[in-house]
Formats: structure tokens, sequence, C-alpha cells
């Protein structure tokens, strides 16, 4: 199928229904441009919390900072807004804003081709479409990482990643393992404690946790709220604020925000783990930080209950019937749960995907994962991704970050409609300049503090932005157009990272 196609009212197919996609669907919309396709994978939108329905799901960013900023929700039941709730609110403004009757459901995008000025993409569903421009709206850590244990496929019992929740499997009484202790393995830890028979929880570096107090909203705290979107603004702002000054600044430099981080975070380690073996069992060597902090208020409490015990001797291998430490140790589970993360750096693939001259992006990303200001590919001309590599991610609302990216995508798009761009794509100069910079601010962050998190990619660099989100907001305001070609280059440029061109 071809799309109707005009300068002003380009066709813009957006991948993936998730808070981002939504988002990016919204507000194309508002800037006049109706000709949009979603496609969503699943049968239904909400991306991380569709597919995240464990025990204790719960976003750790307060609830009424964690929302768009267009539509406030006087409804949150908690500060700390639980799984359930922030699926309805996103199928709620989803609808209201009339994106869920737009999404193609159930259809994946396989193909993702740029040749004669399009993009030419096939379905899973074997339709065809040819569009101006695509967002791959696809996330960050939706690929499950499997741990490569020996003798994990042998193991006899009930086995699921986190992200994989198994709800046939009832845990009351039973005996579980976890493999992984952080943020996903902590909200587990803290709720299936309370019913399981004995929960062995297999820590291989210990974590920094955060006492964040949650709070329960009362009718009347509600009540406030509702049909006073200037007073919800007010408070997101403030925990906004609050976040940034504290937590932002601490990892990206902030000598007294660390100093009081990490003095706060070790006095919660103190304060609530008297047991001093258990608490030297429990203590990072590393900075604060380093990893993503563990927000939680009652983890040390689950850690302590008689029916939990912590396993800090290495996993040898995993067995027919549980987990085998290296002391020979063979710990008999019922129920064994993977709390081992995500691939992050996996993006909009697996995909199909090529751009200008047939390069495809596991090419172009052979040496390195890296974009342009997170967003522009070189070579993948009207392509954006968002929340790409070096997005401000960590402790701070990623919903926050997607209304700045969109925005500044839509300056571009309107850029191209103002027939000022032939066609939006950033040179590999930029990019490298770009890559360059973010590099040089590394060095004060404390994600090369010595440890090793999912922040990092295979050189051992942060893919994180390391400086204030400030100046993030303020680089991202208006796109500098002297960044991108202004008429599509007649060759394709060597890739380089940002290292090789130094
Ligand atoms: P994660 O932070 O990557 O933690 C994975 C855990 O599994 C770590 O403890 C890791 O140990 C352990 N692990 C991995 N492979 C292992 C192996 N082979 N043997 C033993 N242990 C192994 O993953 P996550 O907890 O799912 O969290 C990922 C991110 O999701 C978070 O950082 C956060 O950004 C996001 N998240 C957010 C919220 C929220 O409330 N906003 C909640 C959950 C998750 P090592 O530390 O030794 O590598």
């Amino acid at each position: 199928m071809t799309h109707s196609n005009s300068r002003k009212n380009p066709s813009v197919a957006v991948i993936g229904a998730g808070m981002t996609g939504i988002l990016m669907a919204i507000k194309l919309r508002e800037a006049g441009i109706t000709d949009i396709t979603i496609l969503e994978k699943a049968e239904k939108i909400g991306g991380t919390w569709r597919e995240n329905t464990y025990p204790g799901v719960a976003c750790d960013v307060p609830a009424h900072m964690y929302t768009y900023s267009f539509k406030g929700n006087p409804e949150w039941r908690h500060r700390f807004a639980h799984g359930d709730e922030i699926q309805s609110y996103f199928e709620k403004v989803s609808s209201e804003y009339g994106v869920t009757d737009q999404v193609r459901f159930n259809e994946s995008l396989d193909e993702c081709h740029y040749r004669d000025g399009k993009w030419h993409l096939t379905t899973s569903k074997g339709n065809d479409l040819v569009v101006d421009f695509v967002v791959a709206a696809t996330g960050i850590l939706h690929h499950p990482a499997y741990p490569d244990i020996q003798g994990l496929d042998s193991y006899q019992g009930d086995m699921f990643h986190t992200a994989r929740w198994n709800h046939d499997v009832n845990l009351e009484g039973k005996r579980v393992g976890i493999i992984g202790t952080g943020s996903t393995a902590t909200q587990i830890i803290c709720e299936i404690s309370k019913t399981a028979g004995h929960l062995t929880v297999f820590q291989r570096t210990p974590q920094w946790i955060f006492n964040l107090a949650d709070k329960d909203y009362s009718e009347a705290d509600k009540a406030r709220l509702r049909g006073n979107q200037g007073r919800m603004a007010k408070l997101a702002n403030r925990y906004a604020f609050i976040m940034r000054n504290s937590f932002t600044a601490a990892v990206t430099g902030g000598k007294v925000s660390h100093a009081l981080i990490s003095w706060l975070a070790n006095r919660n380690l103190r304060k609530n783990v008297r047991d001093p073996e258990l608490r030297a069992k429990l203590t990072p060597d590393y900075k604060v930080g380093c990893k993503r902090l563990v927000m939680s208020s009652t983890f040390f409490d689950a850690i302590q209950r008689d029916n939990v015990s912590l396993e800090t001797t290495g996993i040898e291998r995993i067995s027919e019937q549980g987990v085998v430490t290296s002391d020979g140790t063979e710990h008999e589970l019922d129920v064994l749960i993977l709390a081992t993360g995500f691939h992050p750096f996996n993006f909009m693939r697996p995909m199909n995907l090529t751009g200008r001259g047939g390069v495809s992006i596991d090419e172009t990303w052979s040496r390195k994962v890296q974009a342009y200001r997170s967003l522009c590919l070189p070579g993948y001309p009207n392509f954006f991704l968002m929340l790409g590599p070096n997005s401000p991610i960590g402790n701070y609302s990623v919903i926050s970050m997607s209304e700045v990216q969109t925005q500044y995508v839509l300056k571009l798009i309107d850029q191209w409609r103002q027939g000022n761009l032939e066609t939006v794509e950033a040179t590999e100069e930029a990019k490298t300049r770009f890559n360059a910079y973010l590099k040089a601010g590394m060095g004060k962050t404390v994600w090369v503090g010595g440890c090793q998190s999912w922040y990092l990619d295979a050189d051992g660099d942060p893919a994180m932005w390391p400086y204030s989100w400030e100046q993030w907001v303020k680089e991202l305001e208006e796109p500098d157009l002297d960044d991108f070609h202004r008429v599509v280059p007649a060759k394709i440029e060597p890739l380089k990272t940002a290292e090789e061109a130094a």
C-alpha cells in the first residue's frame, strides 16, 4: 500500500504502541500530520507495563512525575504507582486520544528498507507500506537476558524470566530461588517473600539501596487534584526538581549530592541490617549510583525474613533440581526466577533494517551502538530512534525524556515539511562529534566507578547522558541544521566511531 504523501502531510510509521509510541502519535496529530500507521507486535498497548506483570511491579519514579505533562492523573493510588495502574493510565490516555483505534495490533515490523527517498516496510502479516518517516518507539529494556549458566535447560522445575512471568505458577509455600538483585528482583523479593515457603536470593553483586518511602494516596488527596491540571503539574515539577538535584546530579559529577546520596544509602544499610555478617554481604564495593540505584523501603526487611536466605557463593551450574553453588551445595527449588535483566543495546532489533545504499543496522552498529543526539542515525534518512543510546535514562522519568525527544523530532519533520531539508539525516561528522562530546563528559560520572552494569557497552563506555538534565533539554530545544545534510549525499560515508575519528 502506498500512502498519500505531500510535504505538508507526510506519512509516518510509528513502531510500537508503548508510552513513547502513544505520545508520538498524539503529538504528530497535533502537528497536523494525519497519515500515521502504528504497528504493535502484541495484542494491546503498554510496552514495558504490558510485559512486566511480576509480583510487586511498580515504578520507582514518583507517579505524578511519571505522567504525560499534558495529561496529569489525579487517580494514582500510590506515590510509586503499581504496574497495573500505569498500564490502565496508558490505556486510558491512548483510547481518549484516539490512538488505540489506530493501532495495528499483532503486527510487527519485519522489513524496513530505505530506497528512492522512501521507507519500504513489510509487516509480520505480509502487509507492505511505503512511508516518508519511520519512528522506532520500541523501547530499551524489552529483550530478556537469560543467564549463561551451565545446565539452565536441564532444570525440571518451573523457571521463567521476570518479564515473562508465569502466572499459572503459585509460589505460596514453595521453595523459590531468584537469580539477580537489580531493581526488578528487589521489587519481586519484597512481594513474594511474604508467601513463599522459602526464598533463596542468589546475589552476584550487592546493590546500593535507597530508601524512598512509598505513600498511599487517600480519596481526599485525589479529590484535591481532580480537575486541577495546574496543581498536578506543580507536584510533578516539584518531584522532578528533587530528582534532578539529587539523583541526576549525584551520578553526573555533583560532588555534594553524591556525598549526600552515598551517606543516605550507607545509613540505610547500617540502620536496617544489624547483623554484621549479613551487612557485609550486602555492602557494595563500588560507588553509589554506579549501577542504577535501587529504590526500596522494604528490601532490607524482606531479606531478613526467616524464610529468606541470601546466597552469595557463586553459581556453578543449574541442576535438574535447582542451583548448585561453587561450594558444592545443591539448593533444591520448586521454582527458579531469572531476574537477570535485559539486552539494552538491541533497541529496535531484531529487524531487517537497511538504510541508504542497503547498509544494514547490524553493520552500522557492528563496532559501536551510537547515534546522533540518541535519535538520528547517519545513513538512515527520515528515521528516528526514540530513547536511543545516551538518552538520559537512570533514576528519572522516561516519559519526560520521550516528551523532549518527541518535540525535537517534530521540529525536524517540520523542517522537512518546509523544504529546508531534503531528507532528515544527520551527518557522520555530527554523530562523531556528538559522541566525542559524550565521551569527554563520562570521566566525572559514577558509571565509570568500577562496577559492571547494563549502562555499559562492550567497550565499557556508558550509553548514558553525562551532563545535566537541563543541558540535555537545552541542546534538544532546536535542531542544529548544520548537523544535517541539506541535500541527499551522493555517496555513503565510511562509518566511524568517535574514537576512530579522533
Ligand atoms: P539488572 O539491573 O540488569 O539486574 C540484573 C541482575 O541479574 C543483577 O543483579 C545481575 O548481577 C544479575 N545477573 C545477571 N546475570 C547473572 C548470572 N549469570 N549470574 C548471577 N547473577 C546474574 O536488571 P533488572 O533488575 O531487570 O533492571 C533493569 C532495569 O530496569 C533497571 O536498572 C531499571 O532501569 C529498570 N527497572 C525500573 C524499575 C522502576 O521501578 N522504574 C523497576 C524495575 C526495573 P550483577 O549485578 O552481578 O551483574
